[in-house]
């Protein structure tokens, strides 16, 4: 339990209260800030045993990572920064509509946090133990993306750890060259350890309406026409074929009509599967939100029958949900060690004035279906990415995940194809698997001499690693 110090006295906070505290300024939270000074302390212990010189750092989390699991990735044998116990809700605010959070929070708990009062966070990523540690550092984007960019935009400040374990706090004004690097940085320019962080308003159901469209044009016209309509809230598509391409478009609500019940897809029905055969639906809010979790989007498909009815009743309980699948994957990863290409998974942001060049290739030339498109403008620019490359992407992309294409065809890796069309575009890949570039080609894209600047000052002597070297494995 930590301590949220107000004006008048102190109110005790825990992860399972259901009053809600008053708000505390960061820095005043005694459990929370012995916990950050254990895990200093374990990193000065590092430093003075010289782990620096060669031995490189990745965290422990609690939750289950969301990076794609990959044999070679040298990080399994990684000695961990046990981060573990940054987990708790430190202060919540719902007048001034704000919370400040550990890093291990994941956006399950938070909504279920703030949603009885009427608030959830600005970007709710619809994988439920995502936290919002990796949100800021990694990428985050959902359906709410065209209105507030991610969720590290709706970040006010963060406290953070530099490798030599000194404490540093910072936001748009306070090094706000740091509090800008620390989103995108993956982990490689020090360790959050808090974040405060915006709320928005939220009603208990959502209405979702599909528009489906039988040409890219028409989709395309749709979804910049709905991002100009007040009346939505949310806006992502689903594709499911060239001629099939599906807007969904949502809306909060007080309570669905009478006589109507909201649809459930956490076990049996299958969320994706149900946006080809229905025009409308209604969810609450939190199936809303994670609504993509139960397939971890449509992953489940990767695993013979488990979208068949009768094996969701017998192995569901065991499989269903992004934890539990990522899970699993990453127990077999080592079994993938001699399949020479991995599947597909991948987001790219492809400049919004792009994508019908993107939708042109990509129709020829890869061919996955259901490709998820989500619309994300940018508030501010982000300054890791290069001048040259932000300035074609004008600050509105829209973000193409591809999930699960098999990638065992002779002569073409379509992970590097969708590398080098993303870049051709003026585009920007996420690195939520592993990364192809060559170092070069990787840093036209990232902004190398922000990165250096920061890693001078978070991480002089290289005990995280270089963000390029982080990703880049394939011969590790
Ligand atoms: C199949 C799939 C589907 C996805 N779908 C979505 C989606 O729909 N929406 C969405 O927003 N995102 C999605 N993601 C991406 C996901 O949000 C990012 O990968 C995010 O970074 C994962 O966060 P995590 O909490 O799991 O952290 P991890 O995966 O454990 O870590 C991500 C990165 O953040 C770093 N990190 C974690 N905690 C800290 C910390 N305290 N301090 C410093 N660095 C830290 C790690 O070192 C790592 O490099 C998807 C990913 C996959 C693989």
């Amino acid at each position: 339990m930590d301590a949220a110090t107000t004006g008048s006295g102190t109110t005790p906070v825990s992860s399972t209260a259901t009053q809600a505290p008053a708000p505390a300024p960061a820095g005043r939270f005694p459990e929370h800030d012995a916990r950050v000074a254990r895990i200093a302390a374990d990193l000065r212990a590092r430093a003075s045993a010289g782990a620096a010189g060669g031995a490189p750092m990745s965290l422990g989390k609690a939750a289950v990572s969301h990076f794609v699991p990959n044999p070679h990735d040298p990080r399994h044998k990684d000695k961990k920064l046990d981060v573990r116990a940054l987990r708790e809700v430190l202060a919540f605010d719902p007048a001034a509509r704000t919370m400040t959070a550990e890093p291990g929070v994941t956006f399950v708990e938070l909504v279920k946090r703030t949603l009885p009062f009427g608030l959830i966070p600005k970007l709710v990523p619809e994988l439920e133990t995502i936290t919002i540690g990796g949100a800021v550092s990694g990428c985050s984007v959902e359906s709410m993306s065209y209105k507030y960019g991610g969720f590290h935009d709706s970040c006010l400040e963060y406290e953070a750890l530099s490798t030599s374990g000194e404490v540093v706090r910072c936001s748009r004004t306070q090094e706000p060259e740091l509090f800008d690097m620390l989103h995108g940085s993956y982990g490689t320019l020090g360790i959050l350890t808090a974040l405060t962080f915006e709320l928005i308003p939220a009603q208990p159901y959502v209405h979702l309406e599909y528009v489906r469209h039988a040409r890219f044009e028409d989709f395309e016209a749709a979804l910049d026409a709905a991002q100009r309509d007040p009346g939505v809230d949310f806006i992502d598509g689903i594709i499911h074929a060239p001629d099939e391409l599906v807007l969904c478009l949502g809306r909060f609500a007080e309570a669905p009509p009478a006589g109507v019940r909201p649809s459930n897809y956490r076990f049996l029905d299958i969320f994706y599967k149900s946006t080809r055969t229905r025009s409308e639906d209604w969810l609450t809010t939190p199936d809303y939100l994670f609504r993509y979790d139960t397939e971890c989007h449509w992953l489940t498909r990767t695993l013979p029958g488990l979208e068949r009815r009768p094996v969701r009743l017998v192995l569901g309980k065991l499989l269903l949900g992004s934890t539990r699948l990522l899970t699993w994957s990453r127990r077999l990863a080592p079994l993938l060690k001699f399949k020479r290409k991995p599947e597909v998974v991948v987001d790219v942001f492809i400049p919004g004035k792009r994508l019908r060049d993107f939708w042109d290739w990509y129709v020829k030339t890869v061919d996955f279906w259901p490709l998820w498109v989500v619309p994300y403008r940018l508030p501010r620019p982000y300054p890791w990415v290069a001048p040259a490359q932000a300035a074609q992407g004008g600050g509105y992309y829209v973000d193409c995940a591809i999930y699960g294409k098999r990638n065992d065809t002779p002569g073409v890796d379509y992970s590097q194809a969708l590398e080098e069309k993303t870049y051709e575009l003026g585009g920007i890949k996420t690195l939520i698997s592993q990364n192809l570039y060559t170092r070069e080609r990787f840093w036209q894209i990232y902004d190398r001499t922000v990165y250096q600047r920061i890693k001078q000052r978070m991480d002089p002597a290289g005990v995280l690693r270089d963000l390029y070297d982080k990703f880049n494995f394939k011969k590790a």
